[in-house]
């Protein structure tokens, strides 16, 4: 990696302050579901080994750049407490008078929270004052928070102006080597399995990945516009008819590659259909073209096992989407056959990821999320690294030095 990391930082008494992905869901002032605040502790409990001043910021929610309870940081700052068994100060603010005495009180291997950064309007707007404000409480600066990389905030590229020593934290560290795993020669054959409600979200994936995979397939309500731009008849099913002309324009690439870049690009060519009037009726519809007042929901069995094959000799495996409506369970098979063989290529060798937030959500249903090579948990900033963005978040880390 070209960026600084947190093993090439010297925390011992310095003011350490990170970038912490803590926007976890809260009901009656608790955290019901911790997968954030516990991705962070590596770095965290780094820092306090280390004997650093640790200062923590995060946004919750969209509070609107206003300070606002619902969105108070301050039963986040109570779990990581119970997760470190360690007092987590919690600061009223994220800047202020006030703050900067709790900063200056701090011993080493103290840990500090900030109130949610979006409480000011100048977090999202990166502006530069609040930015230098935040950077004040820091010598040296990690971020963490791989779901913001893609956002040029405040409190992820603008404290970078004015800190010398910006890197990446653990978590950010692992989705960087091992997405960048997929960019830089993966091992052939690469398989992307991409789907999910909306081709718009998709369509970069699939322009960089055009060059390095040897198979996309693709399923989910994304499908149908692909199956559309070959004047297939889709019923009902989802279509986004606004890039129409861009899918086509990828079947005509996927039909026409260059000669030593050569890929299949494979669509469903059966469906579970579901009635548009009642979702409740539905069946299996074995041809790939679909009847008026018809929708797709979830790819059906040919279409199964010819995703499976391809699956299963792969060496590498990225998934970004659900085949299906897998919320509904009349309509998860697809989405769940498709989990339960990327976990089996793992087991066979091959290097997979999954990334994409009801992805995620999708794998946990299948109960095979320890059986995937990496998860990135981004969401939106996994998506636009696998277009090929540079990532703001990413960017503003200081350029380490090549080792000798
Ligand atoms: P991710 O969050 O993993 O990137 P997306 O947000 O792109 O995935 O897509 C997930 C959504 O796509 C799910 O809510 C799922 O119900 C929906 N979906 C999947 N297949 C279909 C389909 N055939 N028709 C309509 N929606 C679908
Ligand atoms: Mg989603």
């Amino acid at each position: 990696m070209d960026r600084l990391v947190i093993n090439d930082l010297e925390l011992n008494d310095k003011r350490v302050l990170m970038r912490v992905d803590f926007n976890v869901p809260i009901t009656d002032g608790k955290v019901t579901e911790d997968t954030r605040i516990q991705a962070a502790v590596k770095s965290i409990k780094k820092v306090i080994v280390d004997g650093g001043k640790l200062i923590l910021m995060s946004h919750l929610g969209r509070p609107k750049g206003e300070p606002n309870q619902t969105f108070s940081l301050k039963p986040a700052a109570k779990r990581l407490s119970e997760i470190l068994g360690k007092e987590v100060k919690m600061a009223g603010d994220c800047v202020g008078s006030e703050v900067e005495s709790m900063v200056n009180a701090l011993n080493p291997g103290d840990v500090l929270l900030l109130e949610n950064t979006r409480f000011h309007k100048e977090e999202t707007a990166n502006d530069g004052e609040f930015s230098s404000q935040l950077a004040a409480f820091g010598d040296v600066f990690i971020n963490d928070a791989f779901g913001t990389a893609h956002r040029a905030h405040a409190s992820t590229v603008g404290v970078t102006k004015t800190i010398k020593e910006c890197a990446a934290g653990y978590l950010l560290q692992a989705e960087l080597e091992n997405l960048n795993k997929l960019q830089e020669a993966p091992e052939k054959p690469f398989v992307a399995i991409l789907g999910g409600a909306k081709v718009s979200d998709k369509i970069k994936v699939i322009q960089n990945l055009v060059t390095k995979v040897s198979s996309i397939l693709v399923g989910g309500g994304m499908a149908y516009t692909f199956l559309k731009a070959q004047k297939i008849e889709i019923g009902n099913s989802l279509l986004d008819d606004e890039h129409l002309s861009l899918a086509h324009n990828t079947l005509v690439v996927a039909d026409n590659p260059h000669p030593h870049k050569k890929f299949d690009f494979i669509l469903p060519s059966d469906h579970t259909v579901a009635s548009k009037s009642n979702m409740a009726e539905f069946k299996m519809n074995d041809s790939v073209s679909i009847a008026d007042d018809w929708m797709g929901v979830d790819i059906g069995s040919k279409t199964i096992a010819a995703f499976k094959e391809k699956i299963l000799n792969a060496k590498t495996v990225l998934w970004n989407g659900p085949m299906g409506i897998f919320e509904n369970d009349n309509f998860a098979k697809g989405t769940m056959e498709i989990a339960n063989a990327v976990a089996e290529a793992t087991a066979k060798g091959a290097f997979t990821v999954v990334g994409g937030g009801d992805s995620v959500a999708a794998i946990e249903k299948a109960g095979i999320r320890d059986k995937i090579s990496h998860v990135s948990t981004g969401g939106g900033a996994s998506l636009e690294f696998m277009g090929g963005a540079d990532l703001p978040g990413i960017m503003a880390l200081t350029k380490a030095k090549k080792k000798a």
